[in-house]
């Protein structure tokens, strides 16, 4: 299998007044477990319910309430952490992160500080141009998310509506290999990616079902690499968090933003001080929320409630084996054994419905023909009309017929855009299509010939033209194809009209 090497992309440099800088990023991301009942409770994680309806009494905090874990959230962080390539811990542990908050009830959060689920992995990251990052992935924990606090629905009151409480996130760290705003959220991307194909987050940020705290600061060039040599964090600059970040774009203009605060202050003398921030899209800056906390400022300790969480080898061997073919992977044999274009597979495997879509159509059949009809007709005639793949109207045996058709030269390409319209809108067998409508191809050389010998009859000015420039031969072969009604092969009308004007 071909192997994906690709170059390291620069650092994004930022020209300040007195010197170069170069942006360091570390993301925090939360992402919503795919499961229908929450970590510690069997209330639904439904999206939209009625408020306060998917709540059981341990989510609201009722005294003597006791959690118990779901099996099925646990599957699925190991599942995240197999497919990061990720160390496994077989014994974990659960901590309370102790503050308050009217949308968390139990005045604590569940979460895995000391001991988390899941160890080092990486993520590739492709920028294009033959470029990808590699970024480490420190940790992944299991927590309870939080409830959602409404301030704007009564001038005089707030609400809270607890069905999110409890709801099962896996917090994905990220080392601080992230090197500019385009990498941090093609890096959201690539998880997101592998996520959906894992089945283990639906990816939703709208929704708020993946959302990043993002980390930055700023260094001098040179720093970074003294940091990666000796791991010593004080080579880098003091990084600022941006809290909850659910857009792609405002997560690349909010490190810009970002970036750019602490540099000024940097070159005014001034220090930046470690803290939390949020993002304000409408006037694209960054705020300050509150000062950096400490682990000790929220009293985290094991929760006595719950037990270590143990889990087997043998368990997660059958979860490893449960794994579907991950986006590299799959990316990977689309170029080698089926010679698609880096791009087009990049395309092609975006999204696993794409891609097993793609395969349908590819099997038995051109790989690169496939990818083409597949790329420019179906999905370009599908963005027109706001659809999803999963409602095409042309299925993937009616696109392999047509790109079959092409490849038997029983249709040209051109007529098979025709059939592709008719096939999208009115539906029906391609093959059949093409013999009760006449729309085969003709390579009957006889019937060519009568259409040249026509077409050259009719015009004796343009041969006189095209026997004394060549080139103006084309405008023949264009008047046959139209007279055939597209029907004629190509390459067969060209060779006879250049024999038939002696050229
Ligand atoms: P906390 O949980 O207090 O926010 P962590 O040590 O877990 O702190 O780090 C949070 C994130 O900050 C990680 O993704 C890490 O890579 C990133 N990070 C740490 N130092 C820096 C830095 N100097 N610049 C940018 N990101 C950083
Ligand atoms: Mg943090």
């Amino acid at each position: 299998m071909l192997d994906l090497t690709y170059e390291a992309p620069k650092p994004k440099v930022i020209a300040g007044a007195t010197s170069d800088w170069e942006l360091v990023i570390g993301l925090e991301v939360h992402a919503q477990v795919a499961t229908k009942a929450k970590l510690f409770s069997g209330a639904s994680t439904q999206f939209g319910a009625e408020p306060n309806s998917n709540v059981a009494f341990v989510d609201a905090g009722m005294p003597g309430m006791l959690p118990v874990i779901n099996e099925g959230c646990v599957a699925q962080a190991v599942r995240t952490g197999l497919g990061l390539k990720a160390e496994i811990n077989l014994w974990s542990a659960f901590d309370r992160k102790n503050y308050f908050y009217p949308d968390l009830p139990q005045g604590y959060q569940i979460s895995q500080l000391y001991h988390p689920i899941v160890g080092e992995g990486e993520v590739l990251v492709e920028l294009g141009n033959g470029t990808a990052r590699r970024v480490r992935i420190e940790r992944i924990h299991l927590e309870q998310d939080a409830g959602k606090s409404i301030h704007d629905m009564d001038p005089s009151m707030s609400f809270v509506d607890l069905n999110r409480t409890g709801v099962a996130l896996m917090e994905i760290v990220s080392r601080p290999d992230i090197r500019g705003p385009e990498e941090a959220a093609a890096y959201v991307g690539k998880l997101r990616q592998i996520m959906r194909y894992l089945g283990t987050c639906d990816g939703n940020m709208q929704n708020g079902n993946l959302r990043a705290d993002v980390n930055v600061s700023v260094c001098k060039p040179g720093a970074y690499e003294r940091f990666m040599e000796t791991g010593d964090f004080s080579h880098l600059g003091t990084r600022c968090e941006i809290k909850n970040m659910n857009s792609m774009r405002f997560i690349q203009m909010a490190i810009e933003y970002e970036a750019r605060r602490q540099i000024a202050l940097i070159e005014d003398g001034k220090e930046v001080v470690q803290e939390t921030r949020l993002y304000d899209p409408d006037k694209n800056e960054t705020r300050s929320m509150r000062s950096k906390e400490e682990a000790h400022d929220y009293r985290y300790f094991p929760d006595p409630d719950l037990l270590p969480l143990e889990i087997e080898q043998a368990w997660v061997d059958d979860i490893a084996a449960s794994l579907p073919e991950l986006p590299d992977a799959k990316k990977a044999r689309f170029m080698s054994d089926m010679g698609l274009s880096d791009y087009d597979a990049s395309v092609l495997t975006a999204e696993v419905a794409n891609a097993e879509y793609f395969e349908k159509v590819a099997e038995g059949r051109d790989g690169k023909l496939s990818a083409n009809w597949v790329i420019n007709e179906l999905f370009g005639r599908l963005k027109k009309d706001d659809k999803s793949i999963e409602d095409s109207p042309v299925s993937p045996e009616q696109l392999g017929k047509i790109v079959g058709l092409i490849t038997k030269g029983d249709i040209s390409g051109k007529i098979a855009k025709d059939l592709f319209e008719i096939v999208y809108t009115e539906g029906g067998d391609p093959e059949a299509i093409v013999e009760e409508r006449g729309m085969r191809q003709v390579t009957d050389t006889g019937a060519i010939e009568a259409a040249v010998d026509e077409v050259i009859a009719a015009n004796p000015a343009q041969v006189e033209k095209a026997q004394a420039n060549p080139k103006l031969a084309g405008w023949f072969v264009g008047q046959v194809m139209k007279s055939t009604g597209g029907k004629a092969n190509p390459a067969a009308v060209n060779e006879l009209v250049l024999k038939k004007l002696g050229l």
